[in-house]
């Protein structure tokens, strides 16, 4: 390959996948404004006309925004790579940096100087999302001051735990020789199962609180279902979500013993017990069916493709040529090649997404079909469509636009697969 050449295939690929990004929204909008004056036949019995609108108008608001996000990213992408910001930001560091802090010291500031200017140029779209769109439908419930804290909590951990892991990786690129990103797999891949343990004990609890789940009618309805599926847990805890959205949720965290299950407040407050018991018991089934692990095994195999990759195209001038930036002679080019591989990366892998998404809904639908089994579809029917209300999901997405994006099936696919129409 040559530097022209992956300059050509790059712009090629960034023009592709803003086109196809467009045409796939303005699909879904279309299709959403177009159902908006009546709620679907299916639903009729189930959904109220307002109810209908607001998830209308909620999901063609986060379209609208969705479009501005994307043009002004692919601007931003382009502004670091082929108009010359990261090069002209390493230049500087290499200029100043690196003498007084070393080749790792620079390189790692490098690495923190771009995180800390993307995150700023994030920011406003951030607050944008929460003030104005989450607030205008109903859902925000965070406060600037809540906010910022957990912004600096969120560098904060950011740099405690990716500063020394990317001290640890670019030091493998310098010293383990041609067969760094093996070993820089394996640490990627350790790291990862340590994030995975600490999450629910360490850091989720920086930013929200936990109760255990108080003793009574829903508690012990879990317990049973719990003891029926088979499933140990090291506790149930319910998290304050409600200080910060509407939105509900319920989740698992966790590995082997210190496995948790996490209800949102907001669930609790919305849903029936049984309910609850049926949104339970569709999580239960995402562990039955090892879907959790297949996924954690999917992301190394394709983190160790992208290691070896990279570690091929950080060798090669062209890959960094071709992107707008000169590498060094005499300095480590490692953070480098590292940045323009993870900014440039997605470009390509966007084509990928249905696959994916494809592989998620088909989860979905096999959680689903558990819950049926261990409780019923009727309870599970209904939470799932209390859950759609509440987080005004749209009922009426466009075909193409949900094969591409949606990890998680419409309610009418759901709903019919489970024979809860009805
Ligand atoms: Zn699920």
């Amino acid at each position: 390959m040559t530097t022209s050449v992956l300059t050509v295939l790059f712009a090629a690929f960034l023009v592709g996948s803003l086109l196809l990004r467009v045409w796939l929204a303005s699909r879904q909008i279309r299709h959403v404004a177009t159902h908006r004056h009546s709620v679907p036949a299916a639903f009729q019995a189930t959904v109220s006309l307002p109810a209908h609108q607001r998830a209308a108008d909620y999901t063609l608001a986060k379209l609208r925004l969705g479009l501005l996000t994307t043009a002004f990213g692919a601007a931003v992408l382009l502004g670091w790579t082929l108009l010359g910001g990261l090069d002209a930001l390493n230049g500087r560091l290499l200029a100043h940096a690196r003498p007084a802090l070393g080749d790792l010291g620079y390189q790692l500031s490098l690495l923190a100087a771009f995180a800390l200017i993307t995150g700023l140029i994030d920011l406003p779209f951030e607050a944008w999302t929460t003030f104005r769109l989450e607030q205008r439908h109903g859902f925000n419930h965070t406060t600037p001051g809540l906010w910022l804290a957990d912004q600096a909590k969120g560098v904060l951990v950011g740099a405690l735990l990716g500063l020394p892991i990317a001290a640890l990786i670019l030091w493998l690129m310098g010293t383990a020789g041609a067969a760094w990103w093996l070993w820089a797999w394996a640490v990627w891949v350790v790291f990862n199962l340590l994030v995975l343990v600490l999450y629910p004990t360490v850091i989720a609890p920086l930013f929200n609180k936990f109760q255990p789940l108080e003793d009574g009618a829903l508690k012990a309805r879990v317990e049973s279902l719990m003891a029926r599926c088979g499933f140990a847990a090291k506790g149930l805890f319910v998290m304050d979500g409600s200080r910060r959205s509407a939105h509900a949720n319920a989740y698992f965290t966790g590995f082997g013993a210190a496995k948790r299950v996490v209800f949102f407040d907001t669930l609790l407050s919305k849903l029936s017990p049984p309910e609850v018991e049926a949104v339970l018991a569709h999580e239960l089934g995402h562990f039955k069916h090892r879907h959790v692990t297949k996924r954690i095994v999917a992301m190394f195999a394709l983190s160790l493709a992208g290691f070896a990759l990279l570690g091929w195209l950080s060798q090669q001038v062209w890959f960094y040529a071709g992107l707008g930036v000169r590498p060094s002679l005499d300095a480590p080019n490692d953070a480098l090649a590292l940045l323009l591989f993870l900014l440039v990366g997605p470009v390509f892998s966007f084509f990928v997404t249905p696959l994916f998404a494809g592989l998620s809904r088909r989860h979905e639908f096999e959680a689903d079909a558990y819950a049926c089994a261990q409780t019923s579809a009727r309870d599970l029917g209904g939470a799932l469509l209390k859950l759609y209300e509440d987080n005004a999901s749209t009922l009426t997405p466009d075909r193409l636009y949900v094969r591409f994006y949606y990890s998680h099936p419409p309610a009418s696919e759901r709903l019919a697969a489970m024979g809860a129409l009805a």
